[in-house]
C-alpha cells in the first residue's frame, strides 16, 4: 500500500486508568469487566515519559486529554504522569475528564484541585453521572475557582491556558447540549449498522493511548479490537502513519464502516466533509482489495482487553 502522510492529530488521549469506581449503566466499561469496574489497571510513568517525550519529538501542538476507558484520578501516580506530560510538553492545552473520585476524597479539596493546576491541567472537565456524586466536591470548595456549567455557548475544549473547572450536565439532561451516548462500539450497547455508511474523523484526528501504551483505532474501540501498535514498539509518527490507521482511514473516508469494530458502531463525527485534511483541500484514494482485506484483518491481532460479553452479544 502506498504510504500517505496524514496531518497531526487535533487530540491525543492519555489513558491513566482502565477501569472505574462507578460502572454507570451507559458505560462500555462493561462489555470488559463484569461490573464495569474493577480491575483498575494504571498507566505507569515510564509509559508517561515514552509518550510525552515521543510527542515532543515530533513537536506535535495537539491538546491533551486525560481520559478514555476508566477514571483517571484512580491512579496513585496521576499527578506525576501529568507533571511528566508538562515537562515535555509546556506548550499543549491539558484537558481531564474526572468524575471527581480522588479530588472529593482528598483532605483538602481545594489543595488537590490547586494541585491539579500545577502539575499542568488547565481544564477540569467534571461528569456529573448522579445527584450525588463525587462531582459535588465543587460545594465543598472555598476558593474562588474558575466554574462553569457546560452549555452550547461553552466550549468543551477551551483554548485558554487559564484553569477552568467545567460541569458537564448529567447523562438524563443530555438533550440540553450534544451529548450522544454511542455504543462503544457493542460493549455498551447493540450494534447498529444504519450507520455502516456514513464516514468517521476519530482516526483522522484523534491518537488514543491505552494505559499500557497500546493504540487502537479510536477511543470509542473500547476493547482494542482494532490494535495499530504500542509505543515501546515504534515511534509515535509511524504510529499514526500506520498502515492499519491507513486502511482505516480509506475505509472510513469512503463512507465504509464494514469491518471490525467499526461495524455497528454508532458514533456521529462532525466536520467530515472536511476529511483527511483539516480544510478537506487533499483527497484518499478508493478502497481497494488490498485495504479492505487489511482493515477486515486487524480484528485478530485483538482485543487488547478482556471481553465480557453482553446479553445482545450471546
Ligand atoms: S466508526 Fe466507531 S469504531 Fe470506527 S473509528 Fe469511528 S468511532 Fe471508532
Amino acid at each position: 500500500m502506498e504510504k500517505i502522510v496524514q496531518q497531526p492529530p487535533f487530540t491525543i488521549l492519555i489513558e491513566p486508568t482502565e477501569g472505574c469506581n462507578l460502572g454507570c449503566w451507559f458505560c462500555g466499561l462493561h462489555g470488559m469487566r463484569e461490573k464495569g469496574t474493577k480491575p483498575w489497571y494504571f498507566m505507569n510513568i515510564e509509559t508517561a515519559y515514552r509518550i510525552a517525550s515521543e510527542i515532543k519529538r515530533v513537536g506535535w501542538k495537539s491538546k491533551i486529554v486525560f481520559a478514555q476507558h476508566g477514571e483517571p484520578t484512580l491512579n496513585p501516580d496521576f499527578l506525576e504522569i501529568v507533571k511528566v506530560f508538562r515537562n515535555y510538553l509546556p506548550e499543549n492545552i491539558f484537558h481531564i475528564y474526572t468524575n471527581g473520585y480522588a479530588i472529593n476524597r482528598a483532605e483538602d479539596k481545594d489543595l488537590y484541585v490547586e494541585q491539579m493546576f500545577d502539575a499542568g491541567i488547565n481544564n477540569i472537565i467534571v461528569d456529573c453521572y448522579s445527584e450525588n456524586g463525587d462531582w459535588n466536591f465543587i460545594n465543598d470548595l472555598k476558593r474562588s475557582w474558575n466554574i462553569v456549567y457546560y452549555t452550547n455557548k461553552v466550549p468543551l475544549y477551551s483554548k485558554s491556558k487559564k484553569p477552568r473547572i467545567l460541569l458537564l450536565p448529567p447523562i438524563q439532561d443530555n438533550e440540553k447540549v450534544t451529548r450522544k451516548l454511542a455504543n462503544h462500539c457493542g460493549a455498551a450497547a447493540p450494534l447498529d449498522r444504519s450507520y455502516n455508511n456514513k464516514r468517521c474523523a476519530m482516526p483522522f484526528r484523534e491518537l488514543a493511548f491505552r494505559y499500557d501504551g497500546s493504540v487502537s483505532i479510536c477511543c470509542d474501540d473500547f476493547r482494542g479490537e482494532y490494535p495499530i501498535a504500542n509505543i515501546f514498539d515504534m515511534k509515535i509518527d509511524d504510529i499514526w502513519n500506520h498502515e492499519r490507521f491507513q486502511a482505516a482511514r480509506i475505509m472510513l473516508y469512503n463512507y465504509n464502516r464494514n469491518f471490525r469494530p467499526c461495524d455497528g458502531c454508532t458514533n456521529i463525527s462532525f466536520k467530515v466533509g472536511f476529511l483527511p485534511d483539516y480544510k478537506g483541500a487533499e483527497t484518499l484514494p478508493p478502497i481497494t482489495e488490498e485495504v479492505q482485506t487489511l482493515a477486515q484483518s486487524v480484528h485478530r491481532f485483538g482485543p487488547l482487553s478482556n471481553i465480557v460479553k453482553r446479553k445482545w452479544e450471546n
